[in-house]
């Protein structure tokens, strides 16, 4: 009986330390912090004018967004003045994605510890 009541505190500790890490994604996932879907990267390129070194080897510095859709992978070339401000919705969106995956490990965590606080707590009519 003792052992099994301190096992049972134990295992109703770990729900509440969950619940802790819950409160956290759910505050980042329903703040109003802006996203925007995609990754940012950083690609070279040639220009196409020609006579211009990149005719060998691309060389011009551009950053893409590029993201799926329906399948498709879409690309839009960020303009310099805009990548600050992209990058960081970027980065709110990787934040975002993690969040929820983060919840859902969280909720099947939860589950299986809820289901041995139920077996702790049974009791057998013999
Ligand atoms: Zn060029």
């Amino acid at each position: 009986m003792q052992k099994s009541t301190s096992k049972l505190t134990s295992q109703k500790e770990k729900i509440l330390e969950i619940e802790r890490q819950r409160k956290g994604l759910i505050k980042l996932l329903l703040s109003d912090c802006e996203v925007i879907e995609g990754s940012f990267i950083d690609v070279r390129v040639r220009c196409g004018r020609s006579g211009c070194h990149c005719e060998n080897k691309p060389i011009h510095p551009v950053t893409r967004l590029s993201w799926w859709d329906n399948g498709k992978l879409k690309n839009k070339i960020i303009r310099v003045a805009d990548r600050r401000w992209v990058k960081k919705l970027s980065d709110n969106y990787k934040k975002h994605r993690q969040a929820m995956r983060d919840l859902v490990k969280l909720n099947e965590e939860e589950k299986e510890i809820i289901k041995s606080v139920v077996k702790l707590k049974t009791r057998k009519y013999e």
